[in-house]
């Protein structure tokens, strides 16, 4: 899950689809890779109380099964700290920089039927570590959002990252979120993306509720707090059609 905006519903979006999957009965693996740890907390888990996290696994000090936890969402996790930001400068001079999450997730692979990344708002040696480790990308975009000239350089990232890094990575579409259905320009915003960017688009749109804001603060995600809540339906749904298209990568 990246896009180098913040606040377009990755963090959510990782949560939420996480715990869908794991409704599905499939073994989910998430990881935080933002320094601001919100998936992290929003799981339940306090940075500051975290022992070791993905920063000892990007500097080789640890495995993923080192770190992991489990949380209540019946997902794994491998948290994030503040202190992330201090990795990805010790990562910059290394060689091989770019595929130390890949390696890293090798040796947990098989035990998981989905793994998600949740990005942080940048494009840097984190999220190419992400994009090199994947499959597929989703892209989160609100449907408010008047200019999308970011998602251009993100899809330069991408072709780069493919023609360099990872020639496996597909991008599995942009995820409409925060969409207001009342809303004329949201109706437009969402018709227009898909063509604009030659990417489809995953459906249903994830619909604005304040639900979203409330779920963290109790360490669970949507999906547990509001079980019935239209924005978990949504993403129950959009999981269902993610699970029939990652069958055929
Ligand atoms: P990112 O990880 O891209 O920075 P977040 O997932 O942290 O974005 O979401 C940013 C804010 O938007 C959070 O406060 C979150 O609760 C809120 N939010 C996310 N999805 C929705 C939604 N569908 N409706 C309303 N608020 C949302
Ligand atoms: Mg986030």
């Amino acid at each position: 899950m990246a896009n180098q905006k913040g606040g377009v519903a990755k963090t959510t979006s990782v949560a939420s689809l996480g715990a869908a999957f794991a409704e599905q009965g499939k073994r989910v693996l998430l990881v935080d890779l933002d320094a601001q740890a919100c998936l992290t907390f929003s799981l339940g888990v306090d940075p500051d109380e975290v022992e070791s996290s993905v920063n000892e696994v990007l500097l080789g000090r640890a495995g993923i099964a080192d770190v992991r936890v489990s949380c209540d969402d019946g997902v794994d996790l491998v948290p994030s700290v503040i202190d992330l930001a201090g990795a990805e400068a010790q990562l910059l001079p290394r060689p091989g920089r770019e595929y130390v999450l890949r390696t890293a997730l090798e040796d947990v692979r098989s035990e998981y039927d989905v793994i998600l990344l949740d990005c942080s708002p940048s494009l840097g040696v984190l999220t190419l570590n992400a994009l090199t480790a994947s499959q597929g990308l989703i892209i989160p975009m609100p449907c408010e959002m008047l200019s999308h000239r970011g998602v251009g350089q993100l899809l330069d990232t991408v072709t780069d990252v493919q023609k360099i890094l990872n020639k496996d990575l597909v991008v599995l579409g942009i995820l409409p979120t925060m969409f207001d259905g009342r809303s004329n320009h949201a109706q437009e915003v969402l018709a227009d993306v898909g063509e604009r960017y030659g990417l489809p688009v995953l459906s249903p749109p994830i619909p604005k509720t304040v639900r979203f804001a409330e779920a963290p603060a109790v360490g669970r995600s949507i999906l547990s707090t509001s079980r019935t809540s239209k924005g978990a339906t949504a993403y129950r749904e959009v999981a269902a059609a993610l699970t029939k298209r990652l069958a055929k990568l």
